[in-house]
């Protein structure tokens, strides 16, 4: 049948009834392994009793009030993240467009607050921000983007962690750097050490703010809350969404001191953002999140990760990377990707691919043993003689 939908997206055939844990259940009844979570959005999996309840709870008082009130569960859920990542205000949206969308101004606002030149921002290549116009123009400058021209200016990109080039572009007229830690869509490669210390150097020097991108790494995909904890990086703004709104759409950004007064009223809003389900949930999963959790997530990621380096020494003419850190993680097969992706589905496992060389993993955070085990016998039984024809 024609869809009636416009064809932006490439639809898998499955017709899928329910969710339940890590697992999807078809029409058919026909039960598949989700190894990445609605794109790293159901963070603890499907329909899963802590989120069942706090939909029934909010939807008891109020679905949407709007921003015109002050909202207690947009408050209880804007004071777990400022604890967690030690930020000073959240602005709620709803998407990772969008809360890229309103760092954007922030950081626009407060270089006007300096000078009028300082406006030039700078994005790194190969990093994904998101499709609205704002988002194409701090992503990746594929050749595509040309056909959506002109893209918001003053927006330059560096070469991926090049040290040098990153040097060339930043001057006293940068009021913000934007960065992607590990690249969810770009192949899951991450920035370095090396070159975020730059950057923190360079801030101070040029002082412009740092912008980190935390919508597929946050919320402790890759071990602790902010993948930025692992850097030498102390962001002005953090962005947050996928996870954040339990299975709703919810964006955050977040921002220090310096930048808490920066937008007035007026300055920016948003008719849904910071809608009381999605903030109820988002605080019922952090809440969920509690030490003897993050303790059985931590096992599992362990595990994960001796399960890849078993693959990759197993086949390493078909495995020729393994990339990314906890539950972030590309396994790249080149020019296989697509065909273990294929073979998988009629093993009943899910797997998402980027850039056409690479399986991404992105699964709830209560992705455990057994389902590692799962996909893992599937990867062998897939991967198998494929090396075997390489060999
Ligand atoms: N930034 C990153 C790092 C992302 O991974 C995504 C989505 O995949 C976005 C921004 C855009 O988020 P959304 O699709 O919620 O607008």
């Amino acid at each position: 049948m024609d869809s009636p939908l416009l064809g932006v997206y490439n639809p898998i055939s499955l017709n899928i009834k329910y969710g339940e844990d890590n697992y999807l259940f078809t029409d058919k009844k026909e039960k598949y392994l989700d190894t990445y979570s609605g794109i790293a959005v159901n963070i603890l999996g499907h329909r899963h009793p802590v989120i069942d309840q706090a939909i029934q709870t909010q939807s008891q008082k109020y679905l949407h009030l709007s921003n015109v009130f002050e909202s207690s569960v947009q408050n209880d859920l804007a004071k777990q993240l400022i604890n967690k990542t030690h930020m000073s205000k959240v602005f709620f949206s709803n998407s990772g467009t969008e809360a890229n969308e309103a760092a954007l101004k922030i950081v626009r606002k407060w270089g006007h607050s300096i000078h009028p030149n300082k406006k030039e921002i700078i994005a790194v290549n190969q990093a994904f921000h998101g499709r609205s116009s704002a988002g194409m123009a701090l992503s990746n400058p594929r050749e595509t983007l040309k056909e959506f021209a002109p893209l918001l200016g003053s927006i330059n990109h560096v070469k991926f962690n090049d040290i040098n080039h990153l040097k060339e572009q930043v001057s006293e007229n940068t009021c913000a750097i934007f960065l992607e830690l590990i690249y969810g869509s770009g192949g899951l490669d991450h920035l370095t050490h090396e070159f975020l210390a730059q950057v923190s150097l360079l801030a101070k020097q040029y002082h412009f703010l740092i912008v980190v991108d935390e919508i597929q790494t946050g919320l402790y995909r890759t071990g602790p809350f902010l993948a930025t904890f692992d850097t030498p990086l102390n962001p002005d703004i953090v962005t947050l969404a996928k996870g954040i709104g339990g299975g709703l759409p919810l964006g955050a950004t977040l921002v220090n001191e310096k930048l808490k007064n920066i937008l007035v009223p007026g300055d920016h809003g948003s008719t849904f953002g910071g809608n009381p389900l999605a903030c109820a949930l988002g605080d019922a999963i952090l809440n969920h999140m509690d030490q003897a959790f993050l303790d059985k997530v931590n096992d599992a990621i362990i595990y994960l990760n001796h399960q890849m380096k078993t693959l990759k020494h197993m086949y390493p003419l078909t495995i020729k990377q393994l990339k990314g850190k906890g539950f972030m993680r590309g396994i790249e097969v080149g020019e296989y990707a697509a065909y273990i992706q294929q073979e998988a589905l009629k093993h009943h496992v899910l797997f998402n691919t980027v850039q056409n060389t690479t399986l991404r993993l992105l699964p709830a955070l209560t992705f455990n043993k057994t389902h590692i085990d799962q996909m893992v016998n599937v990867l062998r039984i897939i991967i198998d003689p494929l090396e075997k024809r390489l060999s």
